[in-house]
């Protein structure tokens, strides 16, 4: 008998970028196609000190079992700092500990998608989101954006037109790919909308603490009088994403049943992992952490927009993302990012066309690139190359 494979498979298909990327990871190339942290910023020699204090102080619960719904200290660590800084109002008791964000995102398919149902997203998007949706066979609905967020119209327009809308998934800030953040007005405008439609949305959100400039805007979560906002993130970013600790924050009739899918999928997060993360924030200053990331990022963020702004030619337009990793490009029509990279790459200069962040395709002249993970020389000797192939075009 042949092996035959789940139907949900068939549209899992391993990416040919991702194959041509492979070669990126040659030293010698400069690549903005990661979206690494920079890992001389991970705190290696705290993270030793806080490993051995872990194991001596509780090293039998640390590497026991541990509740699906994750360690209580952490819990209530994630809420208190949640609400500080997005001015949610959460409790412990709403959250779910998981492993990486990205786990939240397979789970949220899991828990809303049959196949054929509609999930609605940012165009462009999250691709590793659309990954994890994929494998629940929904069809993708690309709701238009702009500097702004999602386009509003456009958003119930899309939601008067569709039936079977179970999800609706965003990045307001610093969203990967763009860079864009979501204006206060249009955070107020969705969470209306959705109100009206009843539709649970997703708020994806691993950069918003990873600001450069201005004032942390509030969630929309923090907006959330129906409770349809299911909050996302992680420590990845802030931290270090090796520990693969991320949290769902959501009201109660949505925590149970990621709970019930927690205990199907995997049991329960890293127990030790999810100690030392406590324990770190107990005895070291977190925010200081944070503030020593952010001024590396910016500090990259502002070599990469200035040596665009010297060499991109000026039909070539790109984002001045004020935090988080990314900021994306728009050629003119008749530049397609694919082709763009293989030329770029023989110059041992890499970045991910921008194609494979549209659900549906077929968008094939903008890129993203990342500047967290090296130095500004490097950045501005990678742009610089990389403006000399686009210039031959
Ligand atoms: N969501 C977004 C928007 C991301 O950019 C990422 C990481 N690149 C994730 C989720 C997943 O992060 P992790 O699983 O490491 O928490």
């Amino acid at each position: 008998m042949p092996v035959t494979f789940a139907e949900r498979t068939e549209l899992l298909k391993a990416s040919e970028i991702r194959e041509i990327l492979k070669i990126t990871q040659r030293p010698e190339v400069i690549s903005f196609a990661g979206g690494l942290p920079a890992p001389e910023l991970f705190p290696v020699e705290e993270m030793k000190d806080i490993a051995v204090k872990v194991l001596e102080e509780s090293g039998s619960q640390a590497l026991q079992y541990s509740t699906t719904e994750g360690f209580d200290p952490l819990r209530q660590q994630i809420a208190v700092r949640m609400n500080a800084k997005f001015k949610t109002d959460v409790g412990a008791t709403n959250i779910l500990i998981t492993c990486g964000s990205q786990q939240a995102l397979d789970f949220s398919g899991k828990l809303f998608l049959n196949p054929g149902d509609v999930v609605l997203c940012e165009s462009p998007t999250y691709l590793a989101a659309i990954s994890a949706f994929k494998a629940y066979q929904p069809r993708f609905v690309e709701v238009p954006t702009d500097d702004n967020g999602m386009i509003i119209p456009e958003l119930e327009k899309i939601l008067q037109t569709n039936e079977n809308i179970k999800l609706i998934y965003l990045i307001p800030d610093f969203q990967n790919p763009t860079g864009r953040t979501w204006s206060l007005e249009r955070r107020q405008q969705f969470i209306q909308l959705i109100n009206r439609y009843e539709i649970p949305a997703i708020e994806d959100n691993p950069y918003g603490e990873l600001r450069f400039e201005g004032e942390i805007l509030p969630a929309i979560k923090s907006m959330d009088t129906k409770d349809l906002v299911i909050f996302v993130s992680t420590f990845s970013k802030t931290f270090c994403p090796g520990l693969r600790i991320g949290w769902v924050a959501a009201g109660a009739r949505f925590i149970e049943k990621y709970i019930l899918i927690k205990q199907g999928a995997d049991l329960h997060t890293s127990s030790i992992s999810q100690r030392i993360i406590s324990r770190y924030m107990e005895i070291y200053d977190f925010e200081a952490h944070i503030k020593s990331i952010t001024d590396v990022y910016r500090r990259r963020r502002d070599a990469m927009i200035h040596t665009m702004q010297e060499n991109f030619a000026g039909d070539v337009r790109f984002t001045r993302p004020q935090g988080g990793l990314f900021t994306w490009v728009k050629m003119p029509p008749y530049i397609k990012a694919v082709e763009l990279l293989k030329q770029c790459l023989r110059q041992e200069v890499a970045f991910v066309p921008g194609d494979s962040f549209f659900p549906n395709g077929q968008v094939e002249n903008t890129f993203r690139l990342n500047y967290s993970n090296m130095p500004e020389e490097r950045i501005a000797e990678g742009i610089k190359r990389l403006a000399a192939v686009m210039r031959k075009y």
